[in-house]
């Protein structure tokens, strides 16, 4: 969470770090700030409370002449989101400013030290903590800044990236992370550093994505420096950025998230690409292909994830389980670490996160590895954590996801845990040929199915105007469309504030019926599949006490039809699949819903989108 960037070179840096914010800004908008260094070492820091925009206006009337700074947008761990605990954060000799990402655990200790020195501190964040800290060790050590930092990061415990710049010196920025990500850009004559690439795009795509331990020297006019706490070298490994500046706009839309909902085609199509022959009979998954004794030996699956990527995960144990009979258990990732896992050699762990950056999932991966687990990951950000940390993997192609309540990236989970089970079932043999190249076939058209499902856009929409009025919602489904309800309440709450609740239509009747009114819609998911009769009783259930039903369909039902109040009919398709395609209503649904409400649909209020804290 939050949000870093930094530029050193001959550009105007207010402009470059602002725009940059505004990009980074799903990652958090409590409060956002920046230090500009001024060719003459003139150090201003200047920060305001809420959106990168407020900043802007507090801004207007400042000197921003200068040519290297750094800035933040913020999601507040420790203090309350304010101009005082916005950052950067001062020394208080006001020599160093710092910008953080993360959280300092031992930060009370090392303030209760500082205290006891001298030093006063002014606001009540973590990263405070380390701006002092910097500041206290030059001083007492007469050292240059970067020998001071790297000081000071021996003795913090907890999750960083951190950017640090000094009043006399417009020259040089240092970076350095431990579990929170940073990328440095290298262009001509000019350096950027950043939380993901996406402030830079249009200026560089050569790129370093530091690692954990590392320091980086970012100096004007010369080369970039990498070494490790022990000041020892490391190297500097610059890769190529895809990515282009046409991702990051909304094209057209109104917003980010209703652009990416009618992405999905193109995204799905970009997902399966070369994952399935054109004839739909193989299956083809690198991470599998390589390490097929691990594939055909595992005993056990465990897949680990947290928010919507666990809803994932979830369908992907309804997936591998019918696929490959192998026994699977989806955890919260941020559970499971203190759930005295067991894990041995037989057992695979799979990873999912969009950003790849995931705090919770990424401690998980580590005790998952300790253990002697085969760690596999599903991300969608190329060069983040997740590919770096895990054995094998695979990205979901989906493209940069701005909004912060995810679509795309659930619809490509979805898709690489379908292609994956379908792959280890190919391997294993327990599916047929024929089977797998039914299956594959179905595959190659869900991206046309989900236009289809689109064509619902104006129907959803004038159905939201009818839903908009209710504080309460449920959520139903089962077996394959169980995780999609928890996916479709959850995308309701998060942007519309809403109180949704999904829940397994069957146990339904061992508490939430007795919720049901005219005052709280229920949403039920029900495609034709092997449960349909039982969820038809379901349907009946909640209208024999005066629920209000808006269903999910295949197309042709008349069943359901005649008992809800409102149908969206989907394609008929294979019932594994049908997941992908009820989503996507159920996306379209939650967004009107919060655009009907007034909501702030791509930056809801206490969200962030990459959750790189505990
Ligand atoms: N822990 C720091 C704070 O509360 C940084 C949080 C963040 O990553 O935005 O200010």
């Amino acid at each position: 969470m939050c949000g870093i960037v930094g530029y050193i070179g001959n550009e105007n840096v207010y402009d470059i770090l602002i725009k940059g914010l505004h990009r980074l800004e799903y990652r958090g908008y409590d409060s956002a700030g920046v230090a500009l260094v001024a060719p003459d070492g003139k150090l201003s820091v200047y920060k305001a409370r809420g959106k990168v925009s407020n900043l802007e206006s507090f801004c207007a009337d400042k000197n921003l002449d200068a040519r290297a700074g750094i800035a933040h947008t913020r999601w507040a761990t420790h203090g309350e989101p304010s101009d005082k605990n916005a950052h950067p954060h001062f020394s208080e000799d006001g020599e160093i400013a710092v910008v953080h990402n993360g959280t300092i655990e031992n930060y009370k200790v090392l303030k209760d030290a500082l205290i006891a020195q001298g030093c006063k501190f002014h606001s009540e964040t973590d990263t405070e903590v380390l701006a002092q800290l910097i500041e206290y060790i030059r001083v007492e050590n007469q050292c240059s800044l970067l020998s001071a930092v790297r000081k000071a990061l021996r003795q913090v415990v907890g999750a960083y990236a951190i950017a640090v710049v000094e009043k006399n010196n417009p020259d040089t920025i240092i970076a350095a992370r431990q579990s929170s990500p940073l990328v440095i850009g290298i262009g001509e004559n000019e350096m950027f550093l950043a939380s993901d690439a996406t402030p830079f795009v249009e200026y560089t795509k050569d790129v370093v994505y530091l690692k954990d331990g590392e320091i980086a020297v970012i100096q004007r006019g010369k080369p970039l420096k990498v070494t490790n706490l022990d000041n020892v070298e490391t190297g500097v490994d610059v890769t190529t950025l895809q990515m282009s500046i046409s991702e990051l706009e909304k094209g057209g839309y109104p917003h980010f998230m209703l652009k990416e909902i009618f992405e999905q085609p193109r995204t799905l199509r970009d997902c399966i690409r070369g994952r399935v022959s054109d004839d739909g009979k193989r299956i083809n998954i690198n991470g599998i292909n390589d390490h097929k004794d691990k594939f055909l030996n595992c005993k056990r699956i465990v897949i680990v994830a947290c928010g919507t990527s666990w809803h994932a995960g979830l369908l992907g144990r309804y997936l591998i389980q019918e696929m490959c009979h192998i026994p699977v258990v989806v955890e919260y990732a941020s559970e499971f670490r203190y759930s005295y896992p067991v894990l041995d050699e037989n057992d695979i762990v799979i990873a999912i996160s969009q950003s790849g950056e995931t705090a919770d999932t990424l401690a998980a991966i580590k005790i998952a590895k300790s253990m002697g687990a085969f760690v596999f990951g599903i991300s969608n950000v190329v060069g983040s954590s997740i590919p770096r940390e895990t054995y094998a993997g695979c990205y979901i192609h989906v493209g940069p996801e701005i909004g912060v309540a995810s679509t795309k990236a659930f619809t490509g989970q979805v898709m690489v845990l379908t292609l994956l089970a379908l792959g280890i079932a190919q391997l294993r043999g327990t599916k047929s040929e024929d089977e797998i190249r039914a299956l594959g076939e179905e595959v190659l058209r869900i991206p046309s199915y989900v236009e289809e499902v689109l064509k619902l856009d104006k129907e959803i929409r004038r159905l939201s105007l009818i839903y908009t009025y209710a504080h309460n919602f449920l959520y139903l489904g089962r077996g394959y469309s169980y995780p999609v309800a928890l996916e479709g309440a959850l995308k309701l709450k998060e942007i519309s504030y809403i109180h949704a609740e999904g829940y397994p239509a069957a146990e339904m009747k061992h508490g939430p019926i007795a919720l049901i009114d005219q005052e709280m819609p229920t949403v039920i998911i029900a495609p034709q599949d092997h449960l349909y009769e039982k969820i038809v009783s379901n349907v009946q259930q909640v209208k024999a006490r005066g629920g209000n039903i808006l269903a999910i369909v295949t197309e042709g039902d008349s069943v359901i039809r005649n008992i809800a109040d409102h149908v969206l009919e989907v394609p008929v398709m294979p019932e594994c699949l049908t997941p992908i395609i009820t989503s996507v209503p159920l996306q379209l649904l939650s967004y009107y819903i919060a655009v009907n409400k007034g909501k702030d649909v791509d930056m809801p209020r206490n969200l962030a989108k990459s959750v790189t804290v505990e």
